[in-house]
């Protein structure tokens, strides 16, 4: 194996599975890989999962992480399942994993 090989950092904690896909996907818009670490602890629904990212995208992916909190404060959608408010850019609940309504303008 190299030294030189990629190395990993962790970018951010999340505090479910679907927000750490979320954020996993707006990286991936980004043109940045990553990676979810801890998924197989998630069979305790509370249990947070870390996004990591390569060492090189990290100033981007961190450009990623504020513009989605930017985003979260902009707009909120209610999730019609569970009724937490989930950021206007999310496809699903971040609390519970529902589809939430397209917001059509
Ligand atoms: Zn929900």
């Amino acid at each position: 194996m190299s030294a030189a090989a990629t190395e990993w950092v962790l970018l951010s904690r999340c505090p479910s599975i679907g927000h750490a896909e979320l954020l996993l996907a707006a990286l991936g818009k980004a043109g940045l890989g990553g990676e979810i670490r801890g998924r197989h602890l998630t069979a305790v629904q509370a249990a947070p999962v870390e996004v990591w990212v390569q060492s090189r995208n990290v100033p981007r992916a961190n450009e990623v992480l504020r513009g989605l909190d930017e985003r979260r404060e902009e707009a909120s959608i209610a999730c019609p399942s569970c009724g937490e408010a989930s950021p206007g850019s999310f496809e699903i609940c971040w609390a519970c994993g529902a589809v939430l309504p397209i917001d059509a303008g």
